[in-house]
């Protein structure tokens, strides 16, 4: 899915993050091998445009108003549109509803 990363992004090739160190100061390995430190991971696809990222951002924010506030589709809609203007939003119902998390309405 879609901004399911855990560890974030490699700053060499931008890869997802494969695993991390449990310690302080740790290490992450990339999907290709790479060694970094945790903290300099991209916690974005660096490979993303700005405009898939406000996709993303607006997507994680309509469910979040979903789990947390129990809004329907359209008032959580009217919130965001705020932040995002009309194409991200509906950019971002079409992402979700294509994988069925929930239906606009
Ligand atoms: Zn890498």
């Amino acid at each position: 899915m879609v901004g399911e990363v855990k560890y974030g992004y490699c700053p060499i090739c931008g890869a997802a993050g494969k695993s991390r160190e449990r310690r302080p100061d740790g290490n992450d390995v990339c999907a290709n091998g790479h060694t970094y430190s945790s903290r300099s991971s991209i916690p974005f696809n660096p490979k993303e445009t700005k405009e898939e990222r406000a996709i993303g951002l607006c997507r994680e924010l309509i469910l979040y108003c979903y789990t947390w506030h129990d809004l329907r589709p359209s008032e959580a809609r009217q919130k965001l549109l705020s932040i995002f203007d009309n194409e991200t939003i509906t950019k971002a119902f079409d992402d979700i509803s294509s994988k069925q998390e929930v239906s606009d309405g």
